[in-house]
C-alpha cells in the first residue's frame, strides 16, 4: 500500500512568525490517515522541526545541491537539510528548472544526493502550456521522468509529482481526465523501468490544489496525494486539503 502524502511547498515565503502555522498543523494533523509534510524555506527548517515537537508532521527542503559540502556559495546540501531535520527534499520544481536552468541530469544528481543523505526526493515533472497545446505533454513528461529519476530509485526513496507548469499558482487545473492520463503514463513508465517495483512510487498531483478541488483530485486513480504551494501557507487552507486526503485514504465501508 502506498501511503498518501500531503506535501506543502512554502517556496520563498515565511519567517519565524510562520511557526504558528506549523504549531497549528502539528496539533491538527497528528491523527491524519496520510503523511503530512511541509517544505519551509531552509532558514526555518530546524525551528519548524522543533516547533512540531513529537507530532508526526514531517519537514523537507525545497532543493539541494548535488555535492555534500564545499565551495558552493548560497547552496544547501542534502546532508545539511537532513541535519536540520528534513526527511524529504523537492527536486526539479519547475521554478528551479526555469529560474536556475536545471536540466534533467542535474535533477537526477540532486535526487541521488538526497538518497545519499537519507532523504526522500520528490521529483517534479510537468509540461508548459505551449507544450500541452502542441500535443507534446506526454512526450515532455516522459522525457523528464526518464532523465530525472536516477537508476536504483525505489518507491521508498522517491516520490514523483506531476505539476503542469501552467497550473502552478494560476488557479487553473487540468481536467480529471488529463491528470488520469498523465499519472497512468507515469505509472506505466515506472513499471517499464523498475518492474513491479514501479508500483511502489507515490504519484502526487500539484498545481492550484485548494480546499475546493482537493476531494475531486484525490478521488482519481493513481493520485497518491498532492504537492501544494499557495494553499499550504495557511493552516486554515491546508488542513481541509489534508482532511480530504485522509478521507480518500480511509478504508471503504
Ligand atoms: C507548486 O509550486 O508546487 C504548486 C503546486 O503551487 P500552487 O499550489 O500554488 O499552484
Amino acid at each position: 500500500m502506498r501511503r498518501k502524502l500531503a506535501a506543502g511547498n512554502w517556496k520563498m515565503n515565511g519567517t519565524r512568525a510562520s511557526l504558528d502555522e506549523v504549531r497549528t498543523l502539528a496539533a491538527a494533523t497528528s491523527g491524519a490517515r496520510c503523511e503530512v509534510l511541509i517544505c519551509p524555506p531552509a532558514t526555518l527548517l530546524a525551528r519548524a522541526n522543533e516547533a512540531a515537537g513529537a507530532a508526526p508532521l514531517r519537514f523537507g527542503g525545497q532543493d539541494c545541491h548535488a555535492e555534500p559540502s564545499g565551495a558552493r556559495t548560497g547552496d544547501v546540501s542534502a546532508e545539511q537539510l537532513a541535519d536540520a531535520g528534513a526527511r524529504y527534499v523537492i527536486v526539479g520544481h519547475s521554478e528551479r528548472r526555469t529560474d536556475h536552468g536545471e536540466t534533467d541530469a542535474m535533477v537526477a544528481a540532486k535526487a541521488m544526493a538526497a538518497r545519499r543523505a537519507g532523504l526522500r526526493a520528490i521529483i517534479c515533472v510537468g509540461e508548459t502550456l505551449a507544450e500541452r497545446e502542441a500535443g507534446q505533454a506526454l512526450a515532455v513528461i516522459g522525457r523528464q521522468l526518464a532523465g530525472s529519476v536516477p537508476d536504483g530509485a525505489t518507491g521508498a526513496d522517491t516520490v514523483i509529482a506531476y505539476e503542469p507548469v501552467w497550473a502552478i499558482g494560476t488557479g487553473l487545473t487540468p481536467t480529471p481526465d488529463q491528470i488520469t492520463e498523465v499519472h497512468g503514463e507515469l505509472r506505466a513508465a515506472l513499471l517499464d523501468r523498475f518492474g513491479s517495483g514501479g508500483w511502489d512510487f507515490r504519484l502526487l498531483y500539484g498545481g492550484s490544489v485548494k480546499p475546493g478541488n482537493a476531494a475531486e483530485i484525490f478521488a482519481l486513480p493513481e493520485v497518491d496525494g498532492a504537492l501544494v504551494g499557495g494553499a499550504s501557507l495557511k493552516a486554515a487552507d491546508f488542513l481541509p486539503i489534508v482532511a480530504a486526503l485522509s478521507a480518500a485514504a480511509a478504508p471503504a465501508g
